[in-house]
């Protein structure tokens, strides 16, 4: 039997909250048929006596009325007992969910995020906690109650008459043969329908975002009809997912009803032979009636949970990948860091081939190489946004795969080209290096790297919100305040990726200003695109195609004439002067 609390990723309370369920909606199921098994013993009251002459007795027929109506009113009671315990518990677990994925997307390597995108995610955490949510109110506590139930009631049956039970039942293993035989082919078109739905999700968030390049570029017919195309696909595939399991639900209650008949016929020739009496033969016609109901619901539930199986997948996927771990309290000696014979690939293809590289602490190292060649990847495995495949990284002399990610990041400051910054005030965009940062510390920090002059006459200064991304603000101004963050972060080690479109000279130097002010007294990585930026640096390592192919000081690697002469030299023809300006003191 399959685990439903892993299948749903269930917490420990969510998991008991759905048993409880599961007994709620029972009770209501059996409730329900004491009411009507009443009926039936009435029924057999009132008939008896007509067929074998005696009296009727009316005292049990009002005690049997009693007992039916009593029935009745725990029914009602029981409903509302199962509303309360499965659908107000699922939505309350679906929200546990939703905040146990966003707490695990956050913990995961960025490896993972290399392979999902950002829809693909939304569409985990919502989609498929709503996904989980009506299973759990809807499809299982009435799929497990009604097999519980039909059990019983098959068994009380089989008590009564087996012969008639068989009857009533024969069908009963074909009808479910055809649910499950179809499974796989249930699967297929439910899949088909659950890539549409993801497609679509894609398309949406694609149109919302790029919704100023579609502007600008006057792409809305094109873009709208992505997403026109996206959604027609995901109607035409899910009316062919309801059709196809439609069908296969429709054959199979047909099926299963067919017991009707063969009650009838075998009634009718057990009567005739004297081997029934009438009044179990009526009994019988009766039940089957009304007996078939929770059958033809699981009839109906199954394909629907496996459909939910299908869609709940990611989420599964998702909660099973491994989070990076490690050693929290580490305190490393020193920050120099080693990288021993590394190797490290994004998908199959080896992007970082076996490089050693020892950075010196309280220097400036530069890694710089054509476009493509590993540099920004050599900066990520460091801060170990992913894991090394092969060799070893070590900071202090402590391998960094056994240290807490985390931890391993409050020793650095980062320094990206992509500066994220979030729709909110200045100050707080800059706090977040420092999240107890008192307001002076912010502004100490802010003067340093040349910030709090251009702040200081937005419309409410530190104050002023700064937009989507700081939308507001011009390329310069967002840099420096992202060096204003890792100022303020005072991490021992920075992460720096130089920018590579050019500012103009007055923020190139301004920005210029603010790093040297950042990397004082600390172990600095530096991208570096433009080679003149760096070519005081104390160690550049040049790389190649993901291999290490020269190292050692500006001055050693011009005068050996390899491939760091060779790019400084067509960087500086292009820009048709030579000015050394020294970017780290
Ligand atoms: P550089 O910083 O020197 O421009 P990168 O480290 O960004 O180089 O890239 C090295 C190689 O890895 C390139 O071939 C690039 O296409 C590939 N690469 C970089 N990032 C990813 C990623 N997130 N997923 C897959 N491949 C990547």
């Amino acid at each position: 039997m399959f685990n439903v609390k892993k299948l749903f990723s269930m917490t420990e309370e969510g998991y008991r909250n759905f048993r409880r369920g599961v007994f709620a909606t029972v009770l209501s199921n059996l409730t329900l048929f004491i009411a009507f098994g009443m009926i039936i013993q009435m029924i057999m009251a009132l008939l008896d006596p007509l067929m074998t002459g005696k009296d009727i007795d009316t005292i049990r027929v009002w005690k049997l009325f009693g007992a039916g109506l009593a029935g009745a009113a725990l029914h009602l009671l029981a409903g509302r007992n199962e509303y309360r315990k499965t659908y107000s518990t699922a939505y309350g677990e679906a929200e546990k969910i939703r905040l146990a994925v966003a707490e695990h997307i956050r913990r995961l390597p960025l490896s993972f995020f290399n392979r999902k995108d950002l829809s693909e995610l939304t569409t985990n955490m919502m989609d498929d906690c709503t996904s989980i949510e009506h299973v759990m109110s809807h499809v299982m506590p009435g799929m497990f109650a009604d097999t519980i139930t039909s059990v019983l009631i098959t068994a009380i049956l089989c008590f009564f008459d087996w012969r008639m039970a068989i009857a009533l039942f024969a069908a009963l293993p074909v009808s479910f043969g055809i649910i499950f035989i179809t499974k796989r082919i249930q699967e297929r078109y439910g899949r088909r329908t659950v890539e549409a739905k993801l497609e679509v999700s894609n398309q949406v968030q694609e149109y919302l975002e790029g919704i100023k390049v579609v502007k600008a570029f006057g792409l809305t017919g094109e873009r709208w009809d992505a997403l026109k195309d996206a959604m027609k696909t995901l109607m035409r595939r899910a009316i062919v997912f309801e059709g196809v399991a439609g069908g296969f639900i429709s054959v199979a209650g047909i099926i299963l009803q067919s017991g009707m008949g063969l009650v009838i016929f075998a009634g009718v020739n057990l009567l005739r032979n004297g081997a029934l009496d009438p009044v179990r033969f009526l009994v019988f016609v009766l039940i089957s009636a009304k007996i078939y109901g929770p059958f033809l619901v699981l009839l109906t539930l199954l394909p629907e949970f496996f459909f939910y199986l299908l869609s709940t997948e990611r989420m599964r996927k998702l909660r099973e990948e491994k989070l990076l771990s490690g050693e929290e309290n580490v305190s490393l000696p020193n920050c120099n860091i080693e990288l021993k014979n590394i190797s490290f690939a994004y998908n199959e293809e080896e992007v970082i081939k076996n490089i050693s590289l020892v950075i010196p602490q309280n220097g400036v190292t530069a890694l710089v190489g054509p476009s493509g060649s590993g540099k920004s990847t050599v900066s990520r495995l460091i801060a170990r946004f992913w894991d090394v495949k092969s060799g070893e990284i070590s900071i202090g002399g402590r391998n960094i795969s056994g240290i807490d990610p985390e931890t391993l990041l409050g020793y650095m400051s980062f320094v990206f080209q992509d500066v994220v910054l979030f729709n909110d005030t200045v100050m707080n965009n800059i706090r977040i290096g420092k999240k107890d940062a008192g307001d002076e510390e912010v502004y100490a920090a802010a003067k340093t790297v040349r910030c709090d002059e251009f702040i200081r006459v937005m419309p409410e200064g530190y104050n002023t919100r700064i937009g989507e991304n700081g939308s507001t603000l011009s390329g310069g101004e967002r840099q420096r305040i992202s060096i204003a963050r890792a100022l303020l972060k005072n991490a021992p080690i920075v992460l720096l990726d130089e920018a590579t479109a050019s500012l103009d000279p007055e923020n190139e130097i301004l920005i210029q200003e603010a790093i040297s002010a950042l990397v004082k007294g600390r172990t600095v990585i530096v991208i570096a695109h433009r080679l003149r930026t760096i070519i005081d640096a104390d160690k550049i390592a040049v790389l190649d195609r993901g291999e290490l192919v020269e190292e050692g000081s500006g001055e050693e690697l011009l005068a050996k004439g390899g491939l760091f002469a060779r790019l400084y030299n067509i960087q500086q023809e292009s820009l048709g002067w030579s000015v050394a300006r020294q970017a780290f003191p």
